[in-house]
Parts: C-alpha cells; sequence; structure tokens
C-alpha cells in the first residue's frame, strides 16, 4: 500500500491545528501508520531539502523549521503520494485556494503548514530518513 510522509511545521504546532490537519487526511481516508514528534536539527533539513539548500531563502527556512518541535508520520493509503498534495494546495499559502490545508491555515510561501513528499521516491526516501522500519505499522 502506498505510503507518503507528512511534517507539520512549527507554525502549524504554535497554532494548535495539528488535530485539524491531521482530522482532514483521516477524513480523506488515510491512515497514520507511523508518528512522532521531533526537532529537526541543522544537519536533518540540510538533508531534507538538499533540492533548495542553494535557494537565498534555505537560511530562514532552516532557522523556521528547526524552531520548534513538529510531528512527523508516515500516511497510508491508495493514492496518497498525491492526494495529500492535492490536499494541501500549492506551496505559496497567499495562492493556495481556501479549502486546501495551506489555504485555509497557511501564511505564505514559505510558512505553510504542512510538507509532503512530492513523488513515490522521495517518499520512500523521506520515510527512511525518519523512522526505522519497525517503527511503520503498515
Ligand atoms: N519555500 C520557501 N520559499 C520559496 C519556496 C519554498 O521558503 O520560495 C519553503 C516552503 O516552506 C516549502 C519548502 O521550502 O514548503 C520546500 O519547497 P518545495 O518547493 O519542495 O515546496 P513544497 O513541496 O513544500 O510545496
Ligand atoms: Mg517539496
Amino acid at each position: 500500500m502506498e505510503k507518503t510522509l507528512i511534517i507539520l511545521k512549527p507554525d502549524c504546532m504554535e497554532k494548535r491545528l495539528a488535530g485539524a490537519v491531521l482530522d482532514r487526511f483521516q477524513k480523506a481516508g488515510f491512515d497514520i501508520v507511523a508518528a512522532k514528534l521531533t526537532r529537526l536539527s541543522p544537519a536533518l533539513l540540510a538533508e531534507h531539502y538538499a533540492h533548495i539548500a542553494d535557494k537565498p531563502f534555505f537560511p530562514a527556512l532552516a532557522k523556521f523549521m528547526g524552531s520548534r518541535p513538529v510531528l512527523v508520520a508516515v500516511l497510508q493509503g491508495e493514492g496518497v503520494i498525491a492526494k495529500v498534495r492535492e490536499l494541501l494546495g500549492p506551496t505559496d499559502s497567499s495562492k493556495a485556494p481556501k479549502g486546501t490545508i495551506r489555504g485555509d491555515y497557511g501564511t505564505d510561501v514559505s510558512v505553510n503548514i504542512c510538507h509532503a513528499s512530492d513523488g513515490p521516491e522521495s517518499a520512500a526516501a523521506e520515510i527512511a530518513r525518519f523512522f526505522k522500519p519497525d517503527e511503520v505499522f503498515a
């Protein structure tokens, strides 16, 4: 069964929206098969955001993402990778339609509530980055 990795970002945790965001994923029919609270280190953020580590916004993004503990989870279900991205909406919260998670709760292009894997390869790599095999109850 398909799996994806999500991170409820510091703004989501600070606004106490973890339950509301997880509720959307669960109501869409997906199961939480792994979860933990963790504070992302600079080394882990450099690895997780390797595709944008050379961008001018990366230092601010890394500071934001490491600013407080985040909730990392694995969701499972048919078509979960694409469907979770659809539920999130586009990266820039200010352009995300109402009814999407980022459109309803996000702030801007950086502070946008939730990360989700963008394809099968990144999902596999990201799940392995955050969880040991026996921590995923697939
Ligand atoms: N980001 C940012 N400024 C930008 C683009 C992205 O701060 O101009 C941040 C934002 O938090 C985003 C993350 O970098 O969620 C990862 O970027 P990506 O392009 O992978 O977007 P996502 O997959 O999260 O929609
Ligand atoms: Mg991405």
